[in-house]
């Protein structure tokens, strides 16, 4: 497995590999992965010969008062569950390859984007269809694969490759949970054992909602109402929690075609989110 560090390089690699005949897939990453993470790489590897993923803790789509810095990294770990899952070569840029000082150039998606997360993370967004744009470029990638556990964003890039031409197939993974409900994220590292316990509430929410929407409710103010009840009972503090049309993600009051029902939630300092997709 190689591990790339410079633009250059991961052009030179690529091109080898397209010379060959070989498709690339890309998975894109902040790192610290889990097996969230790892279920894309095993997509991904499905999909191509072969599977490039990318670390980097992309600033620009982190807001000024937000966990940047303390974003939870270990390169070392991340490493050794790439080779073990058999992907070709990590790219691990720093900011410096990434963003030329004077960087002023933004891909600004503006529709799926002014919404749930798009409200409270005003330019996160912003950040992610620039720096995904970017690696495309820098990878020149036939497939990207990307997680529902960032259901709008995976929206927001489908919508981005669409609009732009971009060559690039759009793959959209399962979410992946833990046992007991919760959805893999790398920041769970920050909850404590009683937050990481009351957080469970945001997948049971989701659970008990989706269970009345099979018995036929369909008002999304109703289901909406039973996570938020259950995230406010564990404690935790309400971003959104909100039933958007799949595709547009505009606000569907009754779930009478393909919806996503969606939280976000702070427990703690932490925020989480997550989702189910309803399909009446
Ligand atoms: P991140 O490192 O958090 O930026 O996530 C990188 C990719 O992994 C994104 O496409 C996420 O949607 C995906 N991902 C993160 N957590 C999960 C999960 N629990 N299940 C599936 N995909 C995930």
């Amino acid at each position: 497995m190689e591990i790339l560090r410079t633009i250059e390089e991961v052009r030179k690699l690529a091109a080898r590999w397209r010379q060959a005949g070989e498709r690339i897939a890309l998975v894109p990453t902040m790192g610290y992965l889990h097996a969230g993470h790892l279920s894309l790489v095993k997509e991904a590897k499905q999909r191509a010969e072969r599977t490039v993923v990318s670390i980097y803790v992309n600033p620009t789509q982190f807001g000024p008062n937000e966990d940047l810095d303390k974003y939870p990294r270990d390169f070392a770990r991340d490493e050794a569950s790439c080779r073990e899952h058999g992907v070709d070569a990590v790219f691990y840029p720093d900011n410096a390859v990434m963003y030329a000082p004077d960087h002023s150039t933004w891909v600004v998606e503006e529709s799926l984007s002014q919404t749930m997360c798009g409200l409270s993370r005003p330019t996160h967004f912003r950040g992610v269809t620039t720096v995904v744009l970017k690696l495309f470029n820098i990878v020149g990638c036939d497939v990207a694969v990307f997680g529902r556990k960032d259901a709008q964003q995976a929206l927001i890039i489908q919508r981005m490759v669409r609009d732009l031409n971009i060559p690039v197939e759009i793959v959209v993974a399962p979410l992946i949970r833990e046992e007991d409900g919760l959805a893999l994220s790398s920041r769970n590292k920050y909850l404590n054992a009683d937050e990481r316990q009351r957080a469970l509430s945001i997948s049971a929410g989701l659970r008990s909602a989706a269970s009345q929407f099979d018995a036929g409710e369909r008002s999304a103010e109703a289901l909406a109402a039973t996570v938020r009840t259950a995230i406010e009972a564990a404690g935790g503090r309400v971003d959104y929690v909100v039933v958007m049309a799949r595709t547009t993600l505009r606000p569907l009051p009754l779930v009478n075609a393909p919806a996503v029902l969606a939280a976000a939630a702070f427990f703690g300092k932490t925020r989480l989110i997550d989702n189910i997709f309803l399909d009446p």
